[in-house]
């Protein structure tokens, strides 16, 4: 399968997007077609590694990884996807926990998918070159990527953070790596470590000299693995209630909601998609008014999805080619700090589990939706990580400790180092060198 940029001039191979993240016409890579999947042929499968397979063997045919596909899926997906259902008053939704990997966030999917696609395709070039993976995060996708990259040799791995906006236990998740991965705190927002991502990209020197490679959200070698979980849930849910489910996201740079949409394109029985947003709201400033009007992002408690100007909308610009379609198929709800804590706390006096800021979007947003939504289909509501990565936030809030989970044991044991540098790509440069 061919791959082409939003931009409509560039086509890869999916090796080529993978490895490139970004078009050389600086759109992104979106499969030619999603592909409609005979979902009749998947419902006998019962084990999610050899779902997945079987679903991105579609995206993979008649490429350089065809062969190994099955061995990186079943790396990269080592932890389980879990679905718990609940009952109350009268109201049945499902609560999908996608925060059982390395790093306790569902980042872990997309990031650990590529690191081992990269990987292969590392293994399979002639020459011995390292590659630098340059990532920018908010706080999740760096511990995802370093985790995901840590033990692979042919990478190099360098993180940008912003200063005072990640919480104690996610900074330590983007410093405990040493090895292969340099942990830089820059003195700025995610804003100007994203910006410093593309100026760094944008020099054709500098990105040539250390084969510069991305692993955001915004390289479709992210997107394809996160859509199997959708596809999965929605398919479990058809077979059990025949059904179709409807997904509410906590949203940022839409990357994991686009996922979801790719899920539904394919034929999987999904409804509606709700993205749940904080502060940011971008996105659904511009269903109300039609205009798309990025801005600086705000620090909100649901900082993994401080984002002002969402990547991934490219994606659903290119498919839909009316624009009003596009308008009338969104659908979001913006919840303010205010809700979120709110609903961390109902939550847990409620139903006594404790849930992180982002997933109390998602939780605050299925409060408001009309009641005449409610029946149309069965509602899941994405969990995007474990509250004990948010424990600065979620403990007050609840004034009680969230137990901490085994996968962030294990992390929170290791030593930390990192450097700390000002918002520039002068300040940057030293620490690329090999
Ligand atoms: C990254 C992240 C989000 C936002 O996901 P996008 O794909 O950027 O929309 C939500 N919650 C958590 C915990 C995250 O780490």
């Amino acid at each position: 399968m061919n791959f082409i940029s939003t931009k409509g001039t560039s086509i890869a191979s999916i090796e080529e997007a993978l490895m490139s993240g970004t078009s050389e016409d600086g759109g992104l890579y979106m499969p030619e077609s999603i592909p409609k999947i005979n979902i009749e042929e998947l419902m006998t499968i019962d084990n999610y590694q050899e779902f997945s397979y079987q679903l991105l063997s579609h995206f993979f045919k008649d490429s350089s990884l065809e062969d190994d596909l099955k061995d990186i899926v079943n790396q990269a997906f080592n932890f389980p996807v879990v679905s718990k259902e609940y009952n109350e008053d009268e109201v049945q939704y499902s609560v999908l926990e996608l925060f059982h990997g390395p790093t306790a966030a569902f980042k872990d999917f997309g990031a650990r998918f590529l690191a081992s696609t990269m990987s292969e395709l590392a293994k399979n070039k002639n020459e011995s070159s390292l590659t630098t993976i340059l990532v920018a995060t908010s706080g999740d996708t760096g511990g995802a990527v370093a985790s995901a990259f840590n033990n692979k040799t042919d990478f190099k791995v360098v993180i940008l953070f912003p200063k005072g906006r990640v919480s104690p236990r996610q900074k330590h998740q983007l410093t405990c790596w040493g090895d292969n991965v340099v942990s830089i705190e820059v003195d700025g927002e995610f804003d100007d470590c994203q910006r410093l991502v593309k100026e760094a990209f944008n020099n054709q020197q500098l990105s040539k000299q250390h084969n510069l490679c991305s692993a955001n959200s915004i390289n479709i070698g992210r997107l394809l693995p996160q859509s199997t979980y959708y596809a999965w849930t929605a398919l479990n849910r058809f077979k059990a209630h025949e059904d179709s489910s409807s997904f509410i996201i906590p949203t940022g740079n839409l990357g994991n909601a686009f996922a979801c949409f790719m899920a539904k394109e394919m034929g999987f029985p999904i409804h509606q998609i709700v993205f749940a947003t904080n502060a940011n709201k971008t996105i659904p400033d511009f269903i109300a008014t039609g205009k798309w009007e990025p801005r600086p992002t705000l620090p909100t408690l649901a900082s993994a999805m401080d984002v002002g100007n969402p990547s991934n909308m490219e994606r659903f610009f290119n498919q839909y080619s009316d624009e009003k379609k596009l308008l009338e198929n969104l659908e979001a709800y913006i919840v303010e700090d205010a809700q979120i804590n709110e609903e961390i706390l109902s939550v847990f006096e409620k139903n006594n589990i404790a849930i992180c800021p982002h997933t109390a979007t998602a939780f605050n947003a299925f409060k408001n939706l009309p009641s005449s939504a409610l029946n149309q289909s069965h509602w899941v509501l994405v969990s995007t990580a474990h509250p004990a990565k948010f424990e600065n936030i979620v403990e007050p809030i609840i004034a009680t400790k969230v137990e901490i989970p085994e996968n962030l044991k294990t992390i929170l044991n290791l030593e930390t180092s990192y450097h700390t540098i000002g918002k520039d790509l002068e300040s940057l440069i030293p620490y690329l060198e090999h």
